[in-house]
């Protein structure tokens, strides 16, 4: 299942956020949302998952509209966003109960799926411990276990990586790609880092609330004549800039 977003722009009072975005994440794959801090990838995640409402255009998840069918749509969803939403004098367990009772699961039905995700990122160990113990990589961790619980097709990522080590944040992304493969979830991984792109990742830049442009980062690189993402995304921000 899949993302379409068309002619969308938002504002916040005078200055535009964004502006006609038109695009639509290719089902299964990790799709990369790549601009540097203030491209409007934030306001794009707020109104992806309802948190800001529709100014102008339309979100089709999933086929359905997300103003005409909230609730359909909001299930499909797992997001991370930007700053963490833990609790950190809550233990592992504690975090995801709760977030599991929020989606209407009993105890018993989450303590399964908890187990599930928690081994897939090798944190059972953790479970009982206070999320405030746990290094930056593996609150990250339980983060998007917790976003998993609920068992959505499409994954919402805003900047996951930012303030982990180069290792730590080579295994998240190595991790997200394997669901990818594994389970056909629809990954929106938004960063400022081009490393965490690959050649044939489909790639959306957005600079200043626009949308600069929207391929797999080869055919990008290719049209433009560069040699690498790094340098594309270097030449077209400049341009404008
Ligand atoms: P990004 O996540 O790519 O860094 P944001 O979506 O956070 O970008 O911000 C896009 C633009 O909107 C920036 O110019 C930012 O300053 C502005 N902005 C973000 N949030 C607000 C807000 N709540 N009120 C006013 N301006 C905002
Ligand atoms: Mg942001």
């Amino acid at each position: 299942m899949s993302i379409e977003i068309r002619n969308l722009s938002f504002n916040y009072g005078d200055l535009t956020a964004l502006e006609e975005i038109n695009l639509s994440l290719r089902e299964g794959c990790f799709n990369a949302l790549l601009g540097p801090n203030g491209a409007g990838k934030s306001t794009l995640f707020a109104l992806l998952t309802r948190l800001y409402a529709l100014q102008r255009g339309e979100i089709i998840i999933a086929g359905h509209s997300i103003t005409r069918h909230p609730a359909q749509v909001m299930r499909k969803l797992g997001v991370v966003f930007q700053q963490s939403t833990l609790d950190l004098d809550l233990s592992v367990a504690q975090n995801l109960f709760y977030h599991a009772a929020l989606h209407g699961m009993s105890k018993r039905q989450a303590l399964p799926r908890i187990s599930e995700e928690l081994t897939r990122f090798d944190l059972s160990a953790r479970l009982h411990d206070k999320v405030r113990n746990l290094n930056g990589g593996h609150r990250r961790r339980v983060e998007i276990a917790r976003a998993l619980l609920h068992k959505p097709t499409i994954l919402l990522l805003d900047e996951p990586s930012v303030g982990l080590d180069p290792a730590t944040r080579e295994s998240l992304n190595r991790h997200i790609r394997k669901l990818c493969q594994e389970q056909q979830l629809t990954v929106l991984w938004a960063t400022h880092l081009m490393e965490e792109v690959q050649q044939d990742d489909p790639v959306t830049i957005l600079f200043k609330g626009k949308m600069l442009a929207s391929d797999t980062a080869n055919e990008l690189c290719r049209q433009h004549q560069c040699a690498d993402i790094s340098t594309l995304f270097r030449s077209l921000t400049g341009a404008i800039a």
